[in-house]
């Protein structure tokens, strides 16, 4: 075990079960149609990876790099440090984010992106916070709900660090003050 990780919550073995069925969902809701992939970078990099190789029907893949304000909940703004490279008018889209913690990220970027005209968009986390939420913000495909804790790896990170640990894991908080 990692000297900087106080649990494991879920193994490789359950993070490609879950990610298997999520790939499943998404290709059977979109059979016969085209979809948008958007990676949200770059914590959903590694996530978004295993996730378009369990799906089976046709994706085009985008990138995109965002971060909120401070006090972003009162202006609904994120900034655009990396943009899109694909015009997503007339388009399926699925946002693949990491973890929807305070809401805060995916409720300013939705309207962003439907603001372009999309047919569609959609939101798909691996991990939800719903204890953390200071907006209200549902995610279309969660993998697993998490109690509050730091969670870092399978492209977490705590401080640019552990995004390449293979399992999901608490990060051990205890570290923090030394
Ligand atoms: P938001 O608070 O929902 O806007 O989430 C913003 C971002 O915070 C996420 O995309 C993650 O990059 C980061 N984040 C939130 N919780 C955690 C965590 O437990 N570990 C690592 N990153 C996190
Ligand atoms: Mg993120």
């Amino acid at each position: 075990m990692y000297s900087d990780v106080s649990k494991i919550l879920f193994t490789k073995e359950q993070i490609q079960k879950r990610v298997n069925e999520l790939g499943k969902q998404i290709s059977d809701e979109f059979r016969g149609q085209e979809v948008l992939m958007v990676c949200v970078l770059k914590g959903s990099s590694v996530f978004y990876a295993d996730l378009v190789r369990a799906m089976d029907i046709p994706v085009e893949f985008d990138f995109i790099h965002v971060s909120s304000y401070e006090g972003s909940v009162t202006t609904g703004e994120v900034k655009i440090n990396k943009d899109l490279t694909v015009d997503i008018t007339g388009k399926n889209i699925v946002v693949v984010e990491d973890i929807i913690d305070t809401g805060v990220t995916m409720k300013a970027l939705v309207p962003m992106l439907l603001a372009r005209g999309p047919k569609s968009v959609k939101v798909c986390a691996m991990l939800d916070k719903p204890a953390r939420r200071r907006v209200d913000f549902k995610g279309d495909y969660i993998g697993f709900e998490i109690p509050d804790e730091f969670v870092i790896g399978y492209g977490l990170d705590y401080a640019h660090k552990y995004r390449n640990i293979p399992e999901i894991c608490v990060f051990d908080t205890s570290k923090l003050n030394k």
